[in-house]
């Protein structure tokens, strides 16, 4: 197999990493994250609407000033249509179980579309209250990138179809989905129906928020769900739903506890974000996720540049023979490719760990549909994603420690 990078390439110091994993999550984080982070722990530590004491106080101004921040971060209408989640999977399960299923606004007989691109979080969740609600599920297919039609999407829909399922950006390939013309026809749909038939639009923005500008109002998006730790550069352990008001009474809580709000009633509070928010609050990830959101404003780094190594990225791979490569240049330096069957993706990955330390993942990425469309179900591909701060040399290490890959693999057959 290929040789260890020469002595005098930055890959040759033992401690340096080139780190392409972005999809999965974000590192280094953004400046100011992790000493956010032990500041909260050493100096505050309080929890916060659970108590009147000045540290419970400071606990409580965290979270409002985060709430606030993401309100107009997403333009989403107000501070109360944002709730904190355990993350991106915890706040899509909250979406989908609180409005779908037997005695949900989402009841028997809907008719559910997902895409072929989404994640298991949105997936999961989809497939069990779709199962308990007897409602029906679609998939709509992608090409071989990725990418969704979009006039077959909006095709799909028909006078029962209650909930249209998105991910913004593929995990696996880079796509951006055309969310903005999805959501302007459903809401020429939802104008035509009455408040209790209208269609839920929910958008999976894990790969995208903190990446590229989401306004929630103008893309028509009723539900938007995200963790910190991608594209803002934030902590794991902490995440967002953004829900549209006209959604607000009709979804119920899908986990029920404390809220540090009414506690003497047995019910949850029914007043948002709290009847969505039960049990103690990850104040440390709080602080960490609102200090990635004071780093971002500064960040000099434009869309641009993330686009040039997107464009680097897929020119230098598309040129490599005897790979394929899914995905296209667009505003994500993300790619997936397959080095065909005398490679797998976990052994490819490993080579590049071990002999290149570039460090990248291999598999499903947790979305299994999409590799039937891509023609790679049995082993799944090998994923490149860069992220905030990933230099065009990195792209380049990437990019011939791959073709170095190739020719050892086309110079065995
Ligand atoms: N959706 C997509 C597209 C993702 O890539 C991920 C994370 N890999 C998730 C949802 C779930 O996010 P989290 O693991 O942060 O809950």
């Amino acid at each position: 197999m290929p040789s260890p990078p020469a002595a005098d390439s930055p890959v040759s110091d033992p401690n340096h990493r080139i780190y392409l994993d972005h999809a999965a999550t974000s590192w280094p984080k953004a400046q100011g994250v992790a000493e956010a982070m032990v500041d909260f722990m050493t100096n505050v530590g309080a929890s916060a609407s659970r108590g009147n004491h000045a540290s419970a106080m400071k606990a409580n101004e965290l979270t409002r000033s985060l709430r606030s921040r993401l309100t107009r971060f997403v333009n989403a209408e107000s501070a109360e249509c944002i709730s904190f989640h355990a993350g991106c999977t915890s706040a899509l399960n909250a979406v989908i179980h609180g409005l779908v299923g037997p005695s949900h606004a989402i009841g028997k007989d809907s008719h559910l579309l997902v895409s072929a691109v989404e994640h298991n979080a949105v997936l999961r969740p989809i497939l069990m209250a779709a199962n308990s609600a007897n409602a029906m599920l679609e998939e709509v297919p992608s090409d071989a990138h990725g990418s969704l039609p979009v006039d077959e999407l909006i095709g799909r829909i028909n006078d029962a179809t209650r909930l249209v399922a998105l991910s913004h950006v593929s995990n696996v390939t880079g796509a951006v989905q055309p969310i903005a013309d999805i959501g302007e026809a459903i809401s020429r749909i939802n104008q035509s129906r009455d408040a209790s038939n209208q269609i839920l639009f929910l958008c999976d923005a894990a790969q995208s928020l903190g990446y590229l500008p989401i306004d929630v109002q103008a893309l028509g998006v009723h539900a938007l769900a995200a963790p910190a730790h991608k594209g803002c550069g934030g902590p794991p352990g902490i995440g967002m739903l953004s829900l549209s008001p006209q959604w607000h009474d009709q979804i119920q809580p899908w986990m029920q506890g404390g809220t540090g709000h009414d506690g003497r009633s047995d019910e949850m509070p029914p007043s948002m974000p709290q009847k969505l928010e039960p049990g103690t609050m990850n104040l440390p990830a709080i602080a960490g996720w609102l200090a990635a959101m004071d780093s971002m404003a500064t960040r000099q780094e434009s869309a641009l540049v993330l686009a040039e190594r997107s464009q680097q990225l897929h020119r230098g791979l598309n040129a490599i023979e005897g790979i394929q490569v899914f995905g296209r240049p667009g505003p994500l330096p993300i790619a997936s490719l397959d080095f065909g069957p005398d490679l797998p993706p976990d052994d490819a990955a490993a080579i590049l760990d071990a002999e290149f330390r570039i460090e990248v993942r291999a598999g499903h990425h947790c979305a299994a549909r999409i590799h039937k469309y891509l023609g790679t179900e049995s082993a799944g591909t090998l994923r490149i994603s860069g992220g905030h701060g990933t230099n065009p040399e990195e792209i380049d290490a990437v990019i011939a420690a791959v073709a170095e890959i190739a020719a050892q693999i086309t110079s065995l057959t």
